[in-house]
């Protein structure tokens, strides 16, 4: 089945390139598209019989723990009602491994259109800045998100911030939400600059 958001001129292939787990869904909530990440979550998670090959046209809320559904519902219908975007952290762990994930909700509005959901799913990385003083060679500290420049790039749109080694990765930082440096330069993602910017 096409998906709607292959539409969008210059998404489909970026989207599917980006390693947060993306998927756009249409006002009565079903899927219209998902990227590659999303896939390699199913694979990795123990539901190959997820990809999305499979899940395009069927409601969200359907793949959707019962316990959860009037919240995502809730949160999904308000952001495509007023166009405000919501955040939502949550826990995903698998057996082997905790994992936070951060959430993005953004109403796109293409011309002649009715509205559509973006979600994007990016890791968390936790790092505390006393941490990142303490030793700045560190996994903790913020080295690396600085490019050559000394500077660490936050998305204006998202907020999350550019991990300096791996082309195009984009990922959610608490600490440098809840106290931004001085030394962070505001830009944009190619998520977000496709979402808001093209026409
Ligand atoms: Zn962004």
């Amino acid at each position: 089945m096409a998906s709607e958001a292959s539409e969008i001129p210059g998404w489909p292939q970026r989207l599917d390139d980006a390693p947060a787990i993306i998927y756009v869904l249409d006002g009565a909530l079903r899927i219209v598209y998902c990227n590659l990440a999303w896939n390699r979550f199913a694979e990795q998670n123990g539901g190959a019989h997820l990809c999305r090959d499979t899940q395009v046209g069927r409601d969200v809320l359907a793949l959707t723990p019962e316990p959860l559904k009037p919240f995502y519902g809730q949160l999904f219908r308000s952001v495509l009602e007023t166009g405000v975007a919501s955040d939502w952290v949550y826990e995903c762990s698998s057996d082997l491994q905790f994992r936070r994930f951060h959430m993005h909700v953004a109403r796109k509005k293409p011309p002649n259109k009715p509205p559509m959901l973006f979600v994007m799913n990016s890791l968390v990385i936790e790092e505390s800045i006393e941490e990142s003083h303490r030793s700045p060679g560190s996994p903790f500290s913020f080295e690396r998100f600085r490019d050559h420049n000394g500077l660490i790039s936050m998305c204006c749109h998202c907020r999350r911030t550019r991990l300096r080694d791996k082309e195009n990765s984009w990922v959610w930082v608490p600490e440098l939400v809840r106290r931004m440096p001085l030394d962070v330069s505001h830009g944009i993602c190619p998520v977000c600059f496709d979402l808001h910017y093209l026409k």
